[in-house]
């Protein structure tokens, strides 16, 4: 599957990687946007959020709680975001379900 996140998983493209488990793999962001930018991602290839199927639940709340770990690990305890771009008007540009762990930095509302 021609998927740079799949491949990334697989380790056939190089990447900073923070975190993995049997479900997980988590890698900072090569463009970053914050003093922290981690990309959270499910091993299972998954497209966006939008396409989440009951199966999918377990790994959705490991995602979770592995970006809340990553996160106190990356010392972020002033506090962090997290987001989920879903879909083009979401912003997502890569269809490989991914959230961003974003801190280091006052984060504001709206974004982008
Ligand atoms: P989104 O635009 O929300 O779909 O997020 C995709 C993210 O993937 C962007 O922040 C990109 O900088 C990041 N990205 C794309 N290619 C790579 C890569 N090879 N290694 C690390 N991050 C990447
Ligand atoms: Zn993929």
């Amino acid at each position: 599957m021609d998927c740079i996140f799949c491949k990334i998983v697989a380790g056939e493209i190089p990447s900073k990687k923070v975190h993995e488990d049997e479900l997980v793999y988590a890698f900072h962001d090569i463009h970053p946007m914050a003093p922290a930018h981690i990309l959270v991602v499910p091993k299972k290839h998954v497209p966006s959020l939008a396409h989440v199927v009951a199966a999918d639940e377990g790994v959705l709340g490991r995602l979770l709680a592995t970006t809340a770990r990553i996160a106190e690990e990356q010392g972020l305890s002033q506090g962090y975001r997290v987001v989920i771009s879903t879909g083009p008007q979401g912003g997502q540009t890569v269809d490989h379900l991914h959230l961003h762990l974003l801190g280091g930095r006052q984060m504001h509302w709206p974004p982008g």
